[in-house]
């Protein structure tokens, strides 16, 4: 995992973008101009992104887009698994290994706002488990932790 702070952003966005594309096509689905302009404002950071900040940011570039447009925009994205939705901060953020579907588990940092994906192996089949023995069928899962990060902690654990 790269320091948050110290580390190039530009080739996370354009990691992303890249893989966004393997995906899509291997999927057969179109990423659209307009779906990659997201997918990039999304990623403009590691902080997730409300719906309305991706509005606003896209109103700067010139013609401010229909907001359902965008939202559809999120919500192809989502479902793609190139972005995960953060509930309880009702925002968006890049999805860095977008290759298989996969629940989201996230560290966020209540200082920075940047959010650290985390891949715990078996977790999300073991909340299945649970649920089932609940009689509980699960619709979707994402695991949020909230905390400070080790940037803002000032540590050097990488
Ligand atoms: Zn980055
Ligand atoms: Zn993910
Ligand atoms: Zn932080």
């Amino acid at each position: 995992m790269p320091s948050r702070s110290r580390h190039n952003h530009q080739k996370c966005i354009r990691d992303a973008v890249s893989a966004a594309e393997r995906i899509c096509v291997g999927r057969g689905v179109r990423l659209t101009p307009l779906r990659r302009q997201v997918l990039e404002l999304v990623w403009s950071s590691h902080a997730p992104i409300g719906a309305y900040e991706v509005l606003e940011l896209m109103a700067g570039d010139g013609a401010r887009p229909a907001p359902p447009t965008v939202y559809r925009a999120l919500d192809f994205l989502k479902t793609e698994g190139l972005v995960h939705r953060i509930e309880t901060l009702n925002a968006f953020v890049g999805c860095a290994h977008p290759e298989a579907p996969h629940d989201a588990q996230y560290l966020i940092c209540e200082a920075c706002g940047n959010a650290v994906e985390l891949e715990i192996d078996g977790l999300s089949r073991q909340i299945q488990k649970a649920a089932a023995r609940e009689g509980f069928s699960v619709g979707g899962q994402t695991v949020e932790v909230k905390g400070k990060c080790g940037d803002c902690l000032g540590s050097r654990v990488s």
